[in-house]
């Protein structure tokens, strides 16, 4: 047998592909396709992963924060909320969900680089517990709602470290060009400081810095904490502020395909605590409590799409297709990335892969294409297709192009199912509609 791709996938003796011991043929049939699938046991062991690591190892109160942007519907909110995990949203409509949720907010960061006078006034008034302020403009505006608010708002400043991670340009977000806060280099994040440090009706917390996504090299991270925390020493030295709260952001990577190699959660923290300890000592500041941003590395690589196939088209000498019943509507990462996913013949997962072929979408876009020159067991109409580890920024990222209803999200917990989101029916297409 060959291997595949994580422990909670197997074969069944019918020759079905199973996740989290439910048989996915099953699923497709019952929930209908396509249709995402998550397990939820193992959100959770990630969840507790994380919280475990950073307590063991980082200062008190470190904490992880999940980012609901790679997953955002009112259950995850639940879900993470109740393993302790704070959240950060970045924007009101997922801070609207987690309240519908009722997530506590004092455990979440507020991110973007634009939010407008209203977000801004909305999360005061749901009582946020941090704003990731992104530039001087939005200070003054946190500043000045949270005086009409009468409150005093606690905010981390968001800091460009000047870090490549080399991975995707598109998610690579910590250098001096990003468009995200103020970068060290330039003398612009000290000034930023010098400004959030002026203002009566804010408190600044700390910082806060995100390198990038889907790293699978921990030394992005060491390079962060260097960096920051020599910003952070020298923001001592010359404005006589020491930071209480140092946010590394989110990043770790997770496998899509069998090259792709396994990070561990806990190692990566450990490696994240010498750095830190050892920097803070040899810099004469306070180790400050840590805060990580995972997104990917809780959500991805626990959920998988099934898809029904409707054709199968060989061009001669050219190439073949497979197209299913989905597409970039409920996953535009390939198109916008060249994303690499595993894709699987549920039906026959037993069989050797002896087709060739790119696996596409429904739109009418010839870029609709979910993964290019894959090998599976040749399917027939009507066989089951899953596309593995879609957990993270394919719900969350999922459009109506076409008029295609999303998709539902659909639970899987100690042999149980739950719907966690439905289907979007033909009447929720035309709701807005006048
Ligand atoms: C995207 C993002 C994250 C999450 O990144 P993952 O790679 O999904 O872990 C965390 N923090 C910020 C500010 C982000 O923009």
């Amino acid at each position: 047998m060959r291997e595949l791709l994580y422990d909670n996938l197997t074969v069944g003796e019918n020759g079905h592909l199973y996740f989290a011991g439910a048989d996915t043929v099953e699923l497709a049939r019952e929930f209908g396709t396509p249709a995402f699938v998550m397990d939820e046991d193992r959100i959770r062991a990630h969840c507790r992963e994380y919280v475990r690591a950073m307590r063991e190892y980082l200062p008190a109160f470190s904490r992880p924060m999940f980012a609901s942007k790679a997953l955002s519907f009112k259950e995850i909110y639940r879900i993470v909320g109740s393993e302790g995990m704070g959240t950060d949203i970045v924007s009101p409509g997922e801070l609207y969900t987690a309240h519908a949720a009722g997530f506590d907010l004092s455990n979440a960061v507020f991110h973007g680089n634009n939010k407008t006078d209203p977000d801004i006034a909305y999360a005061v008034k749901c009582g946020i517990g941090f704003f990731a302020a992104d530039n001087a403009e939005e200070l003054y505006a946190i500043d000045s709602a949270a005086a009409k608010a009468g409150v005093k708002q606690k905010i981390l400043l968001r800091v460009a470290p000047g870090i490549d991670p080399h991975t995707h340009k598109k998610i690579s977000t910590g250098g001096v060009d990003s468009k995200f806060g103020s970068g060290i280099a330039t003398g612009d994040a000290e000034n930023v400081t010098r400004l959030a440090l002026s203002l009566a009706n804010v408190e600044l917390c700390g910082f806060h810095c995100h390198i990038g996504s889907q790293l699978f090299d921990i030394t992005p991270f060491i390079d962060a904490v260097d960096i920051m925390t020599s910003f952070i020493a020298r923001v001592k030295q010359v404005l006589g502020y020491e930071a209480g709260i140092l946010n590394l952001g989110g990043g770790i990577g997770v496998r899509y395909v069998k090259e792709d190699p396994f990070i561990s959660v806990t190692e990566s923290v450990k490696k994240i605590s010498s750095a830190l300890f050892a920097d803070c000592a040899a810099k004469g500041i306070r180790p400050p409590a840590v805060m990580l941003e995972p997104g990917r590395s809780i959500v991805a690589d626990s959920g998988i799409t099934l898809y029904t196939v409707g054709s199968i088209k060989e061009i001669k000498g050219v190439k073949n297709y497979v197209s299913v019943d989905g597409g970039m509507t409920d996953n535009p990462r390939y198109t916008l990335y060249q994303a690499a996913y595993t894709v699987m013949n549920a039906s026959k997962a037993d069989r050797e892969p002896d087709l060739a072929c790119t696996l596409c979408g429904r739109c009418c876009e010839s870029g609709d294409i979910l993964q290019e020159n894959v090998r599976i067991p040749r399917p027939a109409r009507g066989d089951t297709v899953a596309v593995l580890t879609t957990g993270a920024y394919n719900y969350s990222m999922a459009s109506n192009y076409n008029r295609i209803p999303r998709p539902p999200v659909v639970l899987l917990s100690g042999g149980r199912t739950r719907v966690a989101v439905r289907r979007e029916t033909y009447e929720d297409l035309v709701k807005c509609d006048e």
